[in-house]
């Protein structure tokens, strides 16, 4: 095996000398690499800054022809365009952005071998394919922000869903697809809608433990400009990002950091597209110390030296919390993330999800964010097991690490529950789940017969909401994986049939009555 890949990895090895510079490959990317030059079709989970661009580049150059990569926006591609020409690679993008005739020679010059990569949107790549013969010149198709092909990711492209006929038509050019955020289901829909024959998948660790994690809840006004302030006196030189739900908030956050002599800025989709461009180019070449921004900021920022990120409202995915806090410490160096937490975002946002096309997943998706907020265990394992992948020790970088609630041993409290779920065949959400253990004996539990299995009201001597907290918890920790595109049932993950054979232990959070529901309070 090694040795039909010796001649590959020498190559590819030289390339990222020669053009790249770089002496290394990163975990992943030479396997990556291996699996497209064997043919296969490729999945590459990645967080940003990860390096997944190599992985396709690398190929193009090494095949014959020419690989075409499709990217949802036209300054994307014109970043990736500009850095490839700078390194002597020859690369083009066709777009709308361009003259016509420039459009034609580009299309013309990969035609005639002469590019190695050629940038499009999916709806030019279907228009391009009615006209032109793509066979004879692509090597390979890279599918950049793949999640947007996706219903259950959290940027859905109609566009994107045409490209399931790649694969029909051009059976034999291999896809890589490239993401940096899908949960599982979205990891599953991303093969399934493009259709990728048995793919050889790459999930690169998401955590980011430089990245310092906290959440605040409640804090007024004052408090909250107190704290941005504070992050600006730590890190004067640098800069962070303050991400606002609202334009409006944007704007009046910027006025009070003004006020205070912060050379702050505003960043929002209600600036015209001058503004815009200017502000981020003063963000990143300027030294600006903070952007207070709605989530219209970020896309295609590629700057080093952001050492905090404020969410000034929760965000309304994990996904889109991920994306925005790991605009920060991208060269490594410790960074501080602070999320504001209120009930009213959460009205705000539940809101926004009525009047969205999809109420029922965005409402799944809000309540995981509202949990990771009220969340009694560490928040880097409540994270990373949103992405599915399994943090087995708490992180000691977020706030609940650094102040933890009374911990106990649940893991006999676990296993009955676990036990439960793998009796129940998979088949309950949360609280049948809690019903069967607390032996309640509503009619769907005698109807099911789910009276007669083994654990069965094992856990009648804790309340209802205890139970709760405790199975929440274990979603969590990622002992239980709760499938949105499944009727939310739970499901054992591996981490907790680990648990369920005895071979792991768990800590949980004692259980406390919740505090009444505070409003967004004004003290302090
Ligand atoms: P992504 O597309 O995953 O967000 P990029 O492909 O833009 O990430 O890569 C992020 C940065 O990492 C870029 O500056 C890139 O040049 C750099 N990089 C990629 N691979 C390597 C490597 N093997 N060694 C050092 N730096 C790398
Ligand atoms: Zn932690």
């Amino acid at each position: 095996m090694d040795t039909v890949y010796k001649d590959i990895d020498r190559r590819a090895h030289a390339l990222l000398r020669r053009f790249f510079g770089y002496d290394s490959f990163r975990p992943g990317q030479l396997d990556i690499i291996r699996s497209i030059m064997s043919g296969r079709d490729t999945l590459a989970l990645m967080p940003t800054g990860g390096g997944k661009s190599i992985c396709y580049q690398i190929p193009a150059m090494l095949h014959e022809g020419c690989c075409i990569v499709v990217s949802p926006l036209i300054s994307l591609m014109t970043d990736q365009v500009a850095g490839l020409n700078a390194n002597g690679i020859p690369a083009t993008a066709v777009n709308s952005g361009n003259a016509g005739n420039e459009n034609r020679r580009a299309l013309d010059e990969a035609v005639r071998g002469h590019m190695k990569l050629l940038y499009m949107s999916p709806e030019r790549l279907l228009q391009e394919m009615e006209r032109i013969d793509i066979s004879r010149f692509v090597s390979l198709f890279a599918i950049d922000e793949a999640h947007c092909i996706s219903q259950w990711g959290h940027d859905f492209r109609p566009e994107y869903s045409e490209l399931n006929i790649l694969k029909e038509r051009f059976p034999d050019i291999p896809v890589i697809a490239l993401t940096a955020t899908a949960d599982r289901i979205t990891r599953d829909d991303i093969i399934t809608q493009l259709k990728l024959k048995n793919p050889f998948i790459h999930i690169a660790s998401f955590d980011r433990p430089n990245l310092s994690l906290k959440v605040l809840p409640n804090p007024g006004k004052s408090k909250r400009i107190g704290i941005i302030s504070k992050l600006i006196d730590r890190y004067p030189d640098d800069s962070g990002i303050v991400y606002c739900l609202s334009r409006k908030g944007a704007e009046s956050t910027n006025a009070e950091l003004n006020l205070r002599g912060y050379r702050s800025i505003v960043y929002h989709a209600g600036l015209t597209p001058k503004k815009r461009d200017e502000a981020q180019r003063m963000f990143s070449d300027g030294d600006i110390q903070a952007v207070c921004a709605t989530v219209a900021f970020g896309m295609g920022i590629d700057k080093s030296n952001i050492r905090w990120v404020v969410h000034n409202n929760m965000p309304r995915n994990m996904e889109n919390y991920y994306q925005e806090i790991g605009r920060a410490g991208r060269d490594g160096m410790p960074s501080e993330t602070v999320l504001f937490y209120s009930y009213a975002d959460v009205a705000t946002l539940q809101s926004f999800i009525n009047e969205s096309g999809q109420p029922v997943l965005n409402a799944e998706k809000l309540n995981r964010m509202k949990e990771y907020c009220e969340s009694a265990v560490c928040r880097r394992r409540v994270l990373l097991s949103y992405f599915n992948e399994t943090l087995d020790h708490d992180c000691g970088n977020c706030d609940v690490c650094l102040n933890p609630p009374e911990r106990f041993d649940g893991t006999i409290i676990t296993q009955m529950a676990l036990s439960a779920v793998i009796r129940t065949g998979q088949q309950v959400g949360l609280t049948m789940l809690t019903d069967i253990l607390r032996g309640s004996a509503r009619a769907e539990i005698i109807e099911r017969g789910y009276d007669r299995i083994k654990t069965y009201g094992v856990g009648r001597r804790l309340p209802f909401s205890e139970w709760n907290s405790y199975i929440g918890q274990m979603i969590q920790l990622g002992l239980l994986d709760m499938a949105y595109n499944d009727h939310n049932r739970l499901k054992v993950t591996p981490y907790g049939m680990s648990v369920l054979k005895g071979a792991t232990t768990v800590m949980l959070s004692r259980y406390h009555p919740a505090k009444p529901a505070a409003k967004t309070s004004k003290k302090s």
